[in-house]
């Protein structure tokens, strides 16, 4: 982990990553939690998605699905390392656009 990388909001990585992803189940919502580094700043990071009618129902937000689905995730990186030249409104990451592959049917909840 370093500060030396420089945000960079036109960087992507395109190949889907393998992250380990964590689901968690309460009442009709999963979220489905995504965890590793970054491939382009190094940094481990973590993305959350929810799914279910719950939220969906109170509006929910753009992009929302009702279930996990195979098709892969695009987040920008969320790694809570200060890289040097991140635009204040920004919180997280390096700027990056990543690709995580979807969670594998055992990542599902226990039912
Ligand atoms: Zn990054
Ligand atoms: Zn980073």
């Amino acid at each position: 982990m370093t500060t030396a990388i420089p945000y960079d909001a036109d960087a992507t990585h395109t190949t889907p990553l393998t992250f380990e992803w964590t689901c968690v189940a309460s009442g009709d919502e999963v979220s489905y939690e995504a965890t590793g580094n970054c491939p382009v700043c190094g940094c481990a990071m973590t993305r959350s998605w929810t799914f279910g009618q719950h939220l969906l129902a109170k509006g929910g937000f753009l992009g929302r699905r009702d279930e996990p689905g195979p098709q892969p995730y695009h987040t920008l990186c969320r790694c809570r390392t200060t890289h040097l030249g991140r635009p204040p409104q920004e919180e997280f990451g390096c700027g990056a656009l990543l690709v995580i592959a979807p969670p594998t049917p055992e990542a599902g909840p226990a039912s």
